[in-house]
């Protein structure tokens, strides 16, 4: 019967992660399947897990709100709950933006924090428009997918899509200017700037200027440092609000608390979601002070006050910072990127490797195919495919993404270990030497 009601409500749907795992236990990076074969998990719930499955500190978070008697549902109300999370995120906000920030809540997912943030600009700046990046991706919500670069997503809102214009994010492998490296990036700032500032450009001044300083789905395409600061001084010359969405690259993923602090910049809006949570559903927006401009009641939300999910995430931020594990990832990152360089010497199918602390991509290419303007052999979806099977069957779970489906993209728990970490890319060096022969 149960199998019957879980072939329907997969048939119903068009899940892009078809694995044909049933998990039934987790612990740290380990999954357990149904059929008791185990696997290591790169694939974290997209980048949730930073400290991997089930924690022991924050299943005691979660068991002593049980136990306490606290209401679980709360609406907005303060509780020891909320109180506790808001504390351990000042903890580690950016100095900058911790010293005149405020702090909304507005689960349940990420890109609930994503339309507050777009609705929170335009109502402060009485403007309409956003700025956003090819191969950005922030949610499923008509106005998150506004912003989103996939087409084939974005189709079917359109109207509401309208609104963002979206400028070439700087893709070094495949950069459209077929240069890359820091002048691409340049070429892209300065494209920014006169389509703001050219009166024939075509652009209304926007709301807000949105971006991934890692794109995750778009896949694992870190903007250079140098960029990032580009963006902050265009955006803050003309008055446009900056909305960085950490809502994946957040929580020492990429080897700082937060990604923008590897560029030394202050945004005007966080967007935060995913490992806030513990591995539960939370989603924040944090602005400077002065956007602050809602009047009472403009943006509500039933299910922002959850105190299991508030209890898992203030101790996973305090776990993070505490055993060092934004410089653990980045030591991590390090070591996998530089075996993944040696695959990328050894098999030209392997295109490009790339990412940033434990936000990593391998981008297939076939190598038979013709190079395009940018230099970069055509994508290889079916070949990403075939290695995430391969990396199945030898007990390894890990996602594709990015523009053409051809990235094989690696988010392990920045609590996994050396001994985990050699065994995860022992399985996927064997993996792609299965493939490529
Ligand atoms: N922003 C980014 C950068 C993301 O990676 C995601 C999810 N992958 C979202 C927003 C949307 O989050 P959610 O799926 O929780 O709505």
């Amino acid at each position: 019967m149960l199998r019957r009601q879980a072939a329907r409500e997969s048939a119903a749907r068009t899940y892009p992660r078809a694995l044909p795992v049933v998990p039934v236990r987790a612990r740290g990076m380990t999954v357990e399947a149904a059929d008791g074969r185990r696997y290591l998990d790169c694939l974290s719930g997209a980048g949730t897990l930073a400290l991997g499955h089930n924690h022991p500190a924050v299943i005691a978070a979660i068991r002593a709100v049980l136990d306490s008697g606290a209401p679980l549902h709360a609406l907005d109300l303060a509780t020891p709950a909320k109180d506790a999370f808001t504390d351990a995120l000042f903890e580690v906000l950016p100095p900058a933006l911790a010293a005149d920030c405020k702090v909304q809540f507005c689960g349940p997912a990420g890109t609930d924090a994503v339309e507050a943030a777009l609705k929170l600009a335009r109502t402060a700046t009485g403007r309409r428009g956003v700025l956003a990046f090819t191969g950005a991706y922030h949610g499923h919500t008509a106005g998150a997918l506004g912003a989103s670069g996939d087409v084939a997503v974005r189709e079917p809102v359109e109207d509401a899509a309208a609104a963002a214009v979206r400028l070439p994010f700087p893709y070094d492998y495949r950069c459209p200017f077929g240069i890359g490296g820091e002048r691409g990036a340049e070429l892209g700032a300065r494209l920014a700037e006169s389509l703001l500032d050219d009166p024939k450009g075509g652009v209304l001044p926007p709301a807000a200027m949105l971006l991934e300083p890692v794109q995750g789905e778009g896949g694992a395409v870190p903007a250079p440092d140098g960029w990032l600061r580009r963006m902050r001084e265009i955006t803050a010359a003309r008055g446009i609000p900056l909305v960085v969405d950490e809502v994946q690259t957040g929580v020492g993923r990429t080897g700082a608390y937060w990604a923008v602090e590897h560029a030394g910049i202050t945004p005007d809006v966080m967007v935060l979601s995913k490992a806030i949570g513990g591995s539960l559903p939370l989603a924040v927006v944090v602005y400077r002070a002065g956007l602050d401009v809602w009047r009472p009641g403009a943006h509500a939300g039933t299910f922002r006050g959850n105190q299991l999910a508030m209890a898992a995430g203030a101790a996973t931020l305090r776990i993070v910072r505490e055993e060092r594990l934004p410089s653990r990832a980045a030591e991590l990152g390090e070591r996998m990127l530089g075996r993944l360089r040696e695959l990328e010497r050894r098999f030209p199918c392997v295109g490009d490797v790339r990412g940033r602390g434990l936000m990593l991509g391998i981008e297939f290419v076939d190598p038979e195919g013709e190079a395009g303007p940018s230099g970069a052999l055509p994508a290889a979806p079916e070949t990403a495919a075939a290695v995430q099977r391969a990396c199945l069957e030898r007990g390894l779970i890990l996602e594709t993404g990015g523009r053409h489906g051809a990235v094989a993209r690696l988010l392990p728990p920045l609590t996994m270990t050396d001994t985990q970490c050699e065994a995860v890319l022992d399985r996927l060096a064997d993996a792609v030497q299965a493939v490529a022969r």
